[in-house]
């Protein structure tokens, strides 16, 4: 970035992230071959790297991760009546603009976690549909990981693997911030990988790429993979330089993962010590915080913070979600901290009585449903599936989709 503009940070999302002048040098210096005859050398390489560090035999570099998870769903399954089962609240059910309808003709068994964090076995089990033709029966299990930046338990993702093996169901992975869960867990990315027939990694995420995702799997599945990428237009030509931007994240970018993950529980910490409470855990990169208990608006925050240019999502109630990516320091998180307390105390001299920690998680207890918390920011489209006609509106929305 260049060093004559004013700092601007923003922990809307992880793909806030603004390409470096280096990734621009490291551009130029790449191959400039087609891709659709996958006759570029910079892709080559990418594509065999992500495959090696996943497990797999091969990997298809593409544009967005929506790209990758619909292919990758869409590879495993073949034809109707079928469903895939995942998470309610997973991004290829809620944020991939009913893709899973349009591209695989499937449908989709939301499933909402009984312990309000992530799926079980049990979850899974008592949710499949194996054998009742009155519905459209299982082909795939699709999991997330991580998921609004929690982590997926290493060892409950094996017994959900162990058991779709036993029932012959394919198995994809939204791994679009998986580096995170792997660096969070330390367990290894092809470790992870080699439990699914496809994974897809978002290289744009967190990796701070200016584009782009990664599905792996073995090689029928992504030559599979490659054929459907063109019939949906995304077989694009020489995008040798896209490739190497990612590359060259891949090698900087990621390494400092760890690095956010440690600022991020600090914003945490620092938040629940002033007495708001977290929703939904903070694991690695991202913080969800409701601000209620504290007596603030997030709106109230975010204007504060926009005067310095600290841009958080906006939302209509007293709870956000922050994501720290590497492109946001610690001086910004020490401003939040630093505004946060600031409010809390004019709130005080207002008069407003903090509820004690004791009393707001009590309260929060009482309110407590997780599983079905609902970002209130951006606004997404309501996923085709579960629309109905009194909710269908006849011209398209202006909602973003969630990143
Ligand atoms: C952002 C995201 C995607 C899709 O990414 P795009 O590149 O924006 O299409 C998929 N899965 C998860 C979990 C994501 O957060």
């Amino acid at each position: 970035m260049s060093s004559s503009k004013p700092a601007v940070y923003d922990l809307v999302s992880d793909t806030a992230t603004i390409p470096t002048d280096d990734m621009f040098d490291v551009m130029k210096s790449a191959t400039r071959g087609d891709d659709v005859y996958t006759a570029d050398h910079s892709i080559i390489k990418l594509e065999t790297y992500m495959a090696n560090l996943l497990g797999h035999e091969a990997a298809l570099f593409c544009v967005s991760g929506c790209m990758t998870n619909q292919l990758g769903l869409r590879a495993l399954l073949t034809q109707p009546p079928h469903s895939v089962l995942c998470d309610s609240r997973g991004h290829v059910f809620v944020y991939e603009c009913g893709g899973i309808a349009y591209h695989s003709q499937a449908s989709v068994s939301p499933v909402t976690p009984k312990n309000g964090l992530h799926l079980t076995v049990a979850d899974v089990e008592s949710n499949i549909n194996n054998d009742n033709l009155c519905g459209a029966l299982t082909k795939v299990i699709s999991l997330e990981n991580t998921l609004n930046g929690t982590i997926m338990p290493y060892d409950e993702m094996v017994k959900i693997h162990d058991f779709a093996r036993s029932k012959d169901l394919k198995l994809h992975l939204d791994g679009a911030r998986l580096w995170s869960a792997s660096h969070a867990t330390g367990i290894p990315m092809d470790q992870y990988g080699r439990l699914f027939d496809t994974v897809s990694v978002c290289l744009s995420k967190g990796a701070g790429a200016p584009i782009g995702s990664i599905l792996a799997g073995s090689k029928d599945i992504i030559r599979r993979a490659r054929h459907l990428r063109k019939l949906m237009g995304g077989g694009w030509r020489q995008a040798g330089m896209l490739a190497a931007a990612a590359m060259h994240c891949i090698e900087t970018v990621v390494p400092t993962m760890p690095e956010t993950h440690r600022l991020a529980a600090h914003l945490a910490n620092s938040l629940v010590k002033l007495g708001a409470t977290l929703p939904i855990p903070c694991h690695t990169n991202m913080v969800f915080v409701d601000l209620a208990p504290i007596g603030l608006t997030v709106d109230e925050l975010a204007d504060r913070l926009e005067v310095k240019n600290i841009f958080i999502a906006r939302s209509q109630g007293t709870a956000t979600r922050i994501v720290l990516h590497y492109q946001i320091p610690t001086e910004a998180i020490d401003e939040i901290i630093k505004t946060t307390t600031e409010l809390v105390n004019e709130k005080t001299k207002a008069g407003f009585v903090k509820k004690s920690s004791a009393a707001a998680i009590q309260q929060q207890k009482i309110d407590e449903q997780p599983a079905a918390y609902k970002p209130s920011y951006p606004s997404a489209p309501a996923p085709a599936s579960v629309a109905t006609p009194s909710v269908l509106t006849t011209e398209p929305t202006s909602a973003t989709a969630a990143a």
